[in-house]
């Protein structure tokens, strides 16, 4: 089985490659060139880790020892050993992707991704250590550093807007221990920092460095793959609750940013499982809805800030990979994406946009109908959830009034309530005063759902990064490492 770019048939590379590039030569994003075929049902048979190795087997076949790797990434490392656990609430079932080492769905897969790097590399008899390179605007940073700290053979750099996050994003990434990491705020906001690196990539090029870089983003296959798993276990939990037979349809409403997390509901649909229609749930940066409803994708508008902090994003990269696997045409893919760059927007042909909307819908709430959903879910069913899964609560309720599909509906969590104690505080009417710690107390005494152990244990933790640089300074500061 081989990978090429969205944006060209050739050159084709084997699965260990694609995840050890992650980006492809021409800027495009590796997929399969076809999907293979995989035994579904039995899939639905194990446990989640073992359905991580059956998936990622399937589509990564040239990184061995699977569940050896699946092993080590997960083991002891989630709240609970079905990974990620589903909870009827109301006529809808939310499918909790929060309960990894930090709390956010990204660990899901960031847990999986430095397994799948370090066998690349031995794959590819690459010696050289590997430095992976993040801008975050908040969870990713953390995730990253929380799955390759003191992995043998990669050291992980992160930058993180000074004063762009919020004070427990912070006070995760500044305690953050290990050998291999570095941590450093940049004077600026995440563009700046985004651009940084970008441009640190860029200037490495050619340069005979004591490491290779790479990036920790979706971008890379090895981090798309493992986030396939959790719609084959959503599926499982219903069946086992007797909410469906085997192979009736689920829908699945999805809090979307880069469009990564939807994507594998696709890719779990390709495999065989039986997906019902996918719903991308967005904030007020509604850039996916306007194109799912239109065929126009246009990002010439405002970012605006939202209390879904991780769905603020103009610019969805995983777009691409579904151009790509609906249209076929590495060619249309291609121009598509250049006049993106160059004009920022495009509009796809009528008869994609129509295949397109066989599978997807998409809505977006704005942060007040947000508040309102988090009050009321909580207040109905005694459910605390946060800002982003509430924009999936508010989707999976316009697709159902639009539309009258009442086919079972998952809405995936991607966060815990404590990640945002101050809008979920505020959304069920608590007293805002006092840090966020604060609050977050406020919040477990208000509402009796335990604070996670990492986010409980950070007060008070000794701060080991605590630099703060200009952005100029950037490339200087990883030459220095
Ligand atoms: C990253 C993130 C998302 C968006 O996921 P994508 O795969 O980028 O679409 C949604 N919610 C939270 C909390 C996230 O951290």
């Amino acid at each position: 089985m081989f990978y090429h770019s969205t944006r060209s048939p050739l050159p084709q590379v084997d699965s260990a490659q694609a995840v050890l590039e992650g980006l492809a030569p021409d800027g495009g994003l590796y997929m399969p060139q076809q999907f293979p075929a995989f035994d579904w049902k039995d899939c639905l048979t194990g446990s989640s880790q073992e359905m991580s190795a059956k998936i990622l087997s399937a589509l990564l076949p040239d990184i061995p020892d699977m569940p050896e790797l699946v092993r080590r990434a997960y083991t002891g490392k989630f709240e609970t050993e079905d990974l990620t656990p589903s909870v009827p609430v109301g006529d809808k079932t939310v499918l909790e992707l929060f309960r990894g080492p930090t709390s956010a769905f990204k660990d899901v897969a960031l847990s999986m991704l430095p397994q799948l790097l370090t066998a690349a590399k031995t794959v590819k008899g690459v010696t050289e250590d590997i430095l992976i390179l993040t801008a975050t605007s908040g969870d990713t940073g953390k995730a990253a550093l929380e799955g390759f700290h003191d992995v043998p053979g990669v050291r992980i750099c992160v930058f993180y807007p000074h004063g762009g996050v919020s004070q427990v994003q912070r006070a995760q990434m500044v305690t953050q221990e290990g050998a291999n990491v570095a941590v450093c705020a940049v004077e600026g906001n995440f563009d700046d920092a985004q651009t940084g690196v970008k441009n640190i990539f860029a200037a490495c090029q050619g340069m005979a460095l004591p490491f290779r870089l790479s990036s920790a983003n979706s971008i890379n296959i090895g981090r798309l793959a493992p986030q396939i798993m959790y719609y084959f276990r959503a599926y499982r939990d219903l069946m086992d609750a007797g909410r469906i037979s085997l192979g009736q349809e689920v829908n699945f409403s999805v809090p979307t940013g880069n469009f990564g997390d939807i994507l594998a509901g696709y890719l779990a649909k390709l495999l065989g499982l039986p997906v019902g229609m996918l719903v991308c749930a967005s904030n007020a940066n509604n850039v996916l809805t306007d194109f799912l409803r239109t065929g126009t994708y246009d990002r010439r508008r405002p970012l605006l800030k939202t209390t879904s902090p991780s769905m603020d994003i103009l610019v969805s990269s995983n777009l691409e990979r579904l151009l790509y696997l609906l249209s076929g045409d590495t060619e249309l893919v291609s121009g598509l994406m250049e006049q993106l760059k160059e004009q920022g927007h495009y509009t796809v042909p009528q008869s994609l946009l129509e295949k397109i909307r066989e599978l997807f819908r998409a809505s977006y709430c704005d942060d007040s109908r947000g508040a309102e959903i988090i009050g009321r879910v909580f207040r109905d069913y005694g459910y605390l959830c946060d800002p982003h899964t509430a924009a999936g609560w508010a989707a999976a309720e316009d697709y159902a009034a639009q539309t009258g599909d009442h086919r079972p509906m998952v809405v995936l969590s991607t966060a815990s309530p404590y990640k945002f104690p101050a809008a979920v505080l505020s959304a069920i009417g608590g007293d805002l005063s006092g840090s966020e710690f604060d609050q977050m107390g406020r919040l477990a005494r208000l509402t009796g759902v335990p604070i996670p152990g990492n986010l409980a244990s950070l007060e008070g933790k000794p701060e080991r990064h605590t630099g703060v640089i200009p952005k100029e300074d950037m490339l200087g500061y990883v030459l220095g490492l």
